[in-house]
């Protein structure tokens, strides 16, 4: 029987991309994710500067590395490196406006690669595939109805952040452009869907809002639309249509893939490259790019 069209292609055709996957996975399994293995050059951790994060009481300030904000942020990168800014001239910039909890986590990615202490590097696809019932539908809900404690409700595998925090880390990587952190909250995403079973589509406005579909869709955006009709009953959809911007709804009925098969959920499931920027690397200097980490999935 012919295997049937992939009707969800890959966002981003990245030739870059493409390369990085190739030169660290030679052989024909190229199931390496380039974002989880790339790292700081050791040239980095230059001069400190401060980032004062918040206002009045609330603000925090952090003292990082120049070389590393501008590895995970081109709008850090040109924000330091411009001499006629003021950041540039003092070492220090404020951000009164960002929540110090969601600089936080960036932070905490910047310098150890991780967003909490027990997620694993690269994110294990074992673990999506340990909770991969590509037959089980995904349940859409209110983030009112989602588990307070996810590591009580399920297990040491679940992904203690929640999909609040994970989306509004992902709209500052958006605005900061930090594509390795992006690829990093959608795989995370992906895989507390996966583990979880469910999507809180009232947090998806928000994502809607505050991305856009040009030049190309956005990625979490394009994943969470992916995942729903791939693996959401329709019936889920129409019930929580009225939480969904008309935008989102629009390319969900547009994907047609309530008709999908098992070997396209199978294949959704199986890897989450297919909505990953992989803008590695970037001005980084590829010579003095250390490349670790290991074999892993996705
Ligand atoms: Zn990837």
């Amino acid at each position: 029987m012919a295997r049937p069209p992939h009707i969800l292609p890959p966002v981003v055709s990245n030739p870059s991309a493409r390369d990085a996957i190739e030169r660290v996975t030679p052989g024909p399994r190229a199931s390496l994710c380039p974002t989880f293995i790339w790292r700081p050059p050791v040239s980095a951790f230059d001069d400190i500067v401060s980032i004062v994060v918040g206002q009045g009481e609330d603000s925090k300030t952090f003292q990082c590395h120049k070389g590393l904000l501008g590895f995970a942020s081109e709008v850090f990168a040109r924000t330091f490196s411009n001499p006629s800014f003021t950041e540039a001239q003092t070492g220090t910039a404020t951000f009164q406006h960002d929540d110090p909890k969601i600089f936080e986590l960036f932070y905490r990615y910047m310098y150890t690669g991780r967003l909490f202490e027990t997620m694993q590097k690269p994110t294990s696809s074992t673990v999506v595939f340990k909770y991969c019932d590509t037959n089980k539908p995904l349940k859409l809900c209110l983030s009112q109805d989602l588990e307070v404690h996810p590591v009580r409700a399920y297990g040491p595998h679940a992904i203690p952040l929640h999909f609040d925090e994970l989306f509004r880390l992902y709209i500052f990587a958006v605005s900061r452009i930090a594509p390795e952190i992006q690829d990093v909250v959608v795989s995370l995403t992906f895989e507390k869907i996966c583990i979880e079973g469910k999507v809180p589509v009232d947090l998806i406005p928000y994502l809607v809002e505050n991305t856009t579909d040009e030049p190309e869709p956005d990625e979490l955006v394009h994943m969470l639309r992916a995942m729903i009709a791939v693996f959401a009953d329709a019936s889920e959809v129409t019930e929580y249509c009225e939480e969904m911007p008309q935008r989102f709804l629009a390319m969900l009925y547009e994907s047609k893939s309530w008709m999908a098969g098992p070997e396209q959920r199978k294949e959704t499931k199986s890897c989450i490259c297919w909505a990953h920027k992989h803008a590695l690397p970037r001005k980084r200097g590829d010579e003095d790019t250390a490349l670790q980490g290991g074999s892993g999935g996705y």
